[in-house]
């Protein structure tokens, strides 16, 4: 068999991630691959820094992208400010948080878990027992907007508890940014990561962290060293130095790093708190199809996520047939349920460029089509009349 070049079919991605890919970016992928230390590429990563700076809402000085994907962004914060025997508080309300843990785990540090419902925002209430009962702790974790389940928690009064305890703040926003409010610096989060492929609409494969001057503090009075050679932003900082002398740590991800470039010229273009209206805009439109013809969403109201939207899958219903239908018959990816919510519910994600009333049309077609062919008894038209009042 003679292996020929690939051609991937063109899909509307609503799902978890990655979501949909302006073509603006790919042709920002498309350009000439230059030196990474060439004098125009690093006058592109000093744009990219102010570009990040302005979507994270910080003026720290150590913000930059990891060239590795949100993951990688998670590992770069825990692997930086945990050492041997530091007290980390892990909040839990998902996939992520767990992850969280492994990682506290990996570094040497000891988690404090701290659960919370799948489904439901982290509880502050718990949070604030946990910090009394450690003092000694070190760190607070937690997810700000839980993929895994659709909540979002309370960024705000977490980060307000945890400085009141002398806390540094590790924060997920790799749904986050770009999709609802987040201000790192009014906020006070020390250190926080985030993914290009969710409502930054970019190609996967990159994470802007960003660090407080306190993390920093943190990471300069180390007594080991950073037990990841990659991800040592002591080693890292010499690159982004700042003062035109930048060393080679390790070959920059150059094409990757146009795109999101274009990706976040095209945020700020919109206007970042107009992002987050555009998706709350069709987060309402979507909801409101979906109850129409009686879908139930898991998370309560106040708690939810606009970019991500988990939707109970009604009885006799079979999730994977209505998923393989929207994917053979519409194109149209939308996510399964992780964990503990696998074939309960499903994720349809509203990111980025995703986030749009012509795609919140088509998702609800395609899904009416594929309930009534599952014997689903609903009023057929009634989602789109729903959403188009919204729009209307
Ligand atoms: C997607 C996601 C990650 C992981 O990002 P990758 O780019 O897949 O490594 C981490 N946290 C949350 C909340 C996510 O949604």
């Amino acid at each position: 068999m003679t292996i020929t070049s690939f051609h991937p079919p063109r899909r509307t991605l609503m799902g978890p991630g990655p979501s949909d890919v302006n073509p603006r970016i790919t042709e920002a992928l498309s350009r000439p691959t230059i030196g990474h230390l060439d004098p125009e590429f690093i006058r592109m990563m000093d744009e990219l820094k102010t570009l990040i700076q302005y979507a994270f809402k910080t003026q720290n000085r150590l913000t930059l992208p990891i060239s590795a994907p949100g993951s990688a962004g998670m590992e770069a914060c825990f692997a930086n400010l945990v050492e041997e025997g530091d007290k980390v508080i892990v909040c839990i309300n998902g996939v992520f948080g767990g992850r969280m843990k492994e990682n506290v785990e990996r570094f040497g540090g000891v988690p404090v878990v701290v659960e919370s419902e799948w489904g439901r925002a982290v509880d502050p209430v718990k949070v604030e027992e946990a910090l009394t009962e450690h003092p000694d702790a070190a760190i607070l974790a937690f997810v700000h907007a839980e993929t895994s389940t659709g909540a979002l928690s309370d960024a705000e009064t977490l980060c307000r508890l945890a400085k009141g305890h002398d806390c540094l703040t590790i924060v997920d926003t790799v749904t986050s940014l770009g999709g609802c409010e987040l201000n790192i610096d009014q906020w006070g989060i020390d250190a926080v990561y985030s993914g290009s492929q969710k409502c930054l609409s970019c190609v996967p494969g990159l994470s802007p962290v960003s660090f407080s001057d306190a993390a920093i503090a943190k990471i300069n009075g180390r007594k080991s060293k950073v037990k990841s050679w990659f991800l040592d932003m002591s080693l890292i900082m010499g690159y982004w130095g700042g003062e035109g002398k930048r060393a080679y740590h390790h070959t920059a991800p150059v094409n990757q790093l146009y795109a999101l470039h274009e990706a976040l010229c095209i945020l700020q273009e919109e206007g970042l708190e107009n992002a987050w209206e555009r998706h709350a805009l069709h987060h309402r439109a979507l909801t409101a199809g979906l109850a129409a013809i009686g879908l139930e969403m898991l998370v309560p109201e106040k708690e939810r996520l606009v970019q991500l939207n988990a939707v109970v899958i009604p009885e006799g219903v079979d999730d994977a047939a209505v998923r393989s239908q929207l994917l053979n018959a519409y194109n149209l990816e939308i996510g399964a349920g992780l964990g503990a919510f696998a074939g309960k519910v499903w994720r349809i994600g509203l990111m980025g460029y995703a986030a749009s009333k012509s795609n919140v049309l088509s998702c609800l077609s395609a899904l009416e089509a594929a309930l009534l062919k599952q014997g689903y008894s609903f009023k057929a038209g009634e989602s789109i009349k729903a959403a188009s009042a919204i729009y209307a």
